[in-house]
This record gives C-alpha cells, structure tokens and sequence, in this order.
C-alpha cells in the first residue's frame, strides 16, 4: 500500500462512522480528492486506490493535469475562485464547478462550455458565515442567483457549496454548515431541484456529513500537508 493509499482508506473510514453516526447511507456522500499543489503521479496513485473525483483550486495548475491525465476516465471538479479571464479554461476543461456566486461569471461560462460536452455541473458557493473571505453569495440573495443560473442553457445547477471558517468546535461547525443544509431545502421547496451539498474538509468533514453534506472536498488527510512556493 502507498501513502496515498494508506490514508484514502482512513478518510474513507471516517465517511463511513460520520454516516454511519449520522444514520446515512455512505453512498450519500462522495469524496473528492482535492488535489491541488500535489502533481500528476499523485492523482495517478490516488486514482489506482480507487479514487475517480479530483478537486483544484488553481486553474492553470489544474488545466495542466487534466491534460497529463486525460486517459483516465476522472471527474475534474474546479473548486478554486474564477475570475472572468478563467471561465474559458473551466468551461473547457473541467466537469463541474463548484464556487459560482455571480450571475456574470455563471454567464461566460454557459457560453464557453463546448457543445460536444455534457452541460458544465454548477454548484453555487454562498457565504453561509459571512467570513471575510468575501466569496460566496449571501444567503438571501442566493434563490435570485439560482434561479437565473438554472435557466442558463450549457449550465446544469446541482447544489449549494460553502467554506465556513473553522469552528471552535463540533456543535459550533455543525449550525453553521446546517445554514447551508436549510438553504439548500428553501431553495427546493421553491422549486429548485438540487440534489448536491459541497462541504467539509479535512478537518470538519464529520461535522459537515452529520449537517447533510453530499460532497466532502478532502486534501490533506489525503495527500499530506500541501507545500506552497514560496
Ligand atoms: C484546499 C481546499 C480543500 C481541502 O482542504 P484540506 O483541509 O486540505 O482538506 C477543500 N475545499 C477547498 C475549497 C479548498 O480550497
């Protein structure tokens, strides 16, 4: 067993005890492998323990990897900010992203998205803490923007992704990511039809899975602490 190997399994063991805590089914959540800042034999070595879902935050970095790898049948999930002069390289590129929060960039990238591609998977990011990272629609302006990007036509909108601060501890982590997870019914029960909560990471991932998440973005429990240049 590689390193990699060895620790996919123990993340995959904790999913297992969060739903099995949460009294979830551990089909509900799937694992993303984010793996930014780690090259293209470590998503190789990720892949060949089973891993198929891969998440990058950086653009460039990540467009170069999925052209390294594109003989492997992966799923490439951009979850890092995109600015306007990046939307081509998402829509061209990768499966699904999941940091949307303006109607302007959700635009640019239906009109970029291939017509020989399944339609771009749409997770839109909302600031469910008002952490001052600054991205992520507010909650109350997320219906409107979902409303508008469901409509758009190479785009197909999946669900809600957050990243709250850290929380001082389980209970505190759990009522912030339950924001997402009782957004995420409104939106619903207003006639959306999303079926995807992206949230949890590494250190919260339990917290996140017992508040309803679909989707737990994982790296460093994963691929080992990221290294960044200098
Ligand atoms: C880096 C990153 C992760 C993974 O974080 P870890 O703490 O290494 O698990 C998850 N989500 C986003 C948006 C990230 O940028």
């Amino acid at each position: 067993m590689t390193k990699i190997s060895t620790q996919l399994s123990a993340v995959r063991a904790r999913i297992h005890a969060a739903c099995q805590a949460a009294g979830r089914f551990p089909e509900a959540v799937t694992l993303l492998a984010v793996s930014k800042t780690f090259g293209a034999d470590s998503v190789q070595a990720a892949f060949e323990a089973g891993q198929t879902a891969f998440g990058e935050n950086y653009i460039q970095e990540a467009v170069e990897k999925i052209i390294v790898l594109r003989q492997l049948p992966l799923v490439w999930h951009c979850i890092g900010p995109v600015q306007s002069n990046k939307t081509r390289l998402v829509a061209e590129h990768f499966d699904w992203v999941h940091t949307v929060d303006r109607l302007k960039i959700a635009q640019r990238l239906s009109e970029q998205r291939p017509a020989g591609l399944p339609p771009l998977q749409v997770c839109i990011q909302v600031n469910v803490d008002g952490g001052p990272t600054k991205s992520g629609v507010a909650p109350e302006d997320a219906l409107a923007l979902a409303q508008a990007v469901a409509g758009l036509p190479r785009l197909r909108l999946r669900g809600l992704m957050c990243i709250p601060e850290p929380a001082p501890d389980f209970a505190a982590a759990c009522q912030v990511f339950k924001r997402a997870s009782v957004l995420l019914h409104e939106l619903n029960v207003q006639g959306l039809k999303l079926d995807t909560l992206s949230m949890g990471m590494s250190a919260d991932l339990e917290a996140a899975i017992a508040s309803g998440s679909t989707l737990v973005r994982v790296g460093s429990a994963i691929f080992g602490a990221r290294h960044y240049p200098a």
